[in-house]
């Protein structure tokens, strides 16, 4: 068989589960409104939680980077391509997190799907056994996967499970990897009970800050400072793509973990460093964090979230039929289960058709049979867009009932 017809069957096959993905292309705006392939919408799909990608302040401080250090950065950190920006943020986050980590120090990575690999990867050798979240985004159950570590799953926040685990496991060094917040689910990950069998077990915890960052906590440190956690056994792994509004990702950890990555993370030594100008705005984005248009924007996603979730719980109240349901989300990411693939992307479809946009999420993201629209709020949504996304919710229940 050759190549091209072996793909052409794979691709039927995803075809006909209702599984194909396709492309939109964004043809101008900023989250949470787009033109899409030329039509305007109102997005709930952004994990642009603060709204900062759109801020003039952002935008201006891109320019400002690139007039000084021009386009990419031209090597990898440790060849020429770590510059003075590059160390502002790291040691401005190894600031934000030394009230949480004895030590701490920063290391840049280009994505959060490298800073995961990198952490993983190179803390998980032979000597160690790696328990892992049933949940976990993929890039840390592939980064598991290329571990050298016999890797232990155990079932979403499952804490017996994991005692069981932990006490079964002969392995030299423990490394217990979760997500904070779950980003299929929106739920946050029982990081204090975590933390303490990790203490229990003389285990080291990897927490993945990718929707925490800049949106729980008082000052947007993330899930650390919400849950107030202290500790040299926490590893975090925060992503700069999301509420940061740009692009990156760093791992925040005591020193000697920081420079043992540095020497050994092969992620790190040979991919390019992050454009420079990209690190001068990430200085703006934390000062807009951590000040008062991040405390306001924070403000607003916490009165955005109750006002979605009173009207779909009333809404799932008045069509039982269909059963739907929430999940146990605090967090800006609000997935409204729906069952099956051809259902929700009917329902995606029909709120596009209304002029919003809410993707469906399908297997194999997340189980087979809890398709949902994975609906993620903004800091910038007000209570008439949330209203409308309400509106459009109820007529295409209507519909879907009666189809039913
Ligand atoms: N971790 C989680 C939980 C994520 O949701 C994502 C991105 N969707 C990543 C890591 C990867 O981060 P990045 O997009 O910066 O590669």
């Amino acid at each position: 068989m050759s190549l091209l017809d072996h793909l052409s069957a794979k691709l039927s096959a995803i075809a006909a589960q209702s599984l194909t993905r396709t492309l939109r292309r964004a043809d101008d705006g900023t989250a949470p409104r787009q033109n899409i392939n030329g039509r305007p919408l109102l997005m709930f799909c952004s994990n642009d939680y603060l709204g900062l990608a759109a801020e003039p302040a952002i935008a201006e401080a891109l320019a400002e980077g690139a007039r000084t250090w021009g386009g990419g950065s031209g090597a990898s950190p440790l060849v020429s391509g770590h510059s003075a920006a590059h160390e502002a943020v790291t040691d401005m986050l190894a600031r934000w997190y030394a009230p949480h980590i004895p030590q701490a120090r920063t290391i840049g990575f280009c994505t959060g799907y490298m800073a995961n690999l990198a952490v993983v990867t190179t803390l998980g050798d032979e000597h160690t056994e790696i328990f892992s979240e049933q949940l976990n985004h993929a890039s840390l159950i592939d980064a598991a996967r290329l571990a050298k570590a016999k890797v232990t799953r155990f079932p979403h926040a499952d804490l017996t499970a994991l005692r069981a685990a932990l006490t079964a496991s002969t392995a030299r060094v423990k490394l217990i990897v979760t997500d904070a917040v779950f980003s299929m689910d929106g739920d946050l990950a029982p990081l204090p009970a975590l933390l303490a069998l990790a203490d229990e077990f003389d285990a080291w915890l990897v927490v993945d800050d990718a929707h925490g960052f800049g949106v729980l906590g008082e000052r947007g440190r993330g899930t650390l400072e919400h849950f107030g956690l202290h500790s040299e056994r926490l590893i975090l792994v925060g992503t700069l793509g999301k509420a940061a509004g740009l692009a990156g990702a760093f791992v925040a950890a005591h020193a000697t973990i920081v420079e043992y990555l540095l020497q050994s993370a092969r992620n790190f030594i040979f991919s390019t460093a992050s454009p420079p100008a990209i690190e001068h705005a990430l200085l703006t984005s934390f000062a807009l964090i951590e000040g008062p248009l991040g405390t306001a924007r924070r403000a607003n996603l916490v009165a955005r979230q109750t006002q979605l979730r009173d009207g779909l719980l009333a809404l799932i109240d008045q069509h039982p039929r269909l059963g739907w349901q929430l999940t146990d989300s605090s967090t800006p990411i609000q997935p409204l289960i729906v069952g099956g693939n051809a259902e929700v992307m009917a329902l995606a479809a029909a709120l596009e058709a209304a002029g919003l946009r809410v993707p469906g999420i399908r297997p194999p993201t997340v189980a087979a049979g809890t398709a949902r629209l994975r609906i993620t709020l903004c800091g910038t949504h007000t209570a008439t867009d949330v209203d409308a996304l309400l509106t459009a919710l109820e007529r295409a229940a209507a519909t879907q009932e009666q189809a039913a």
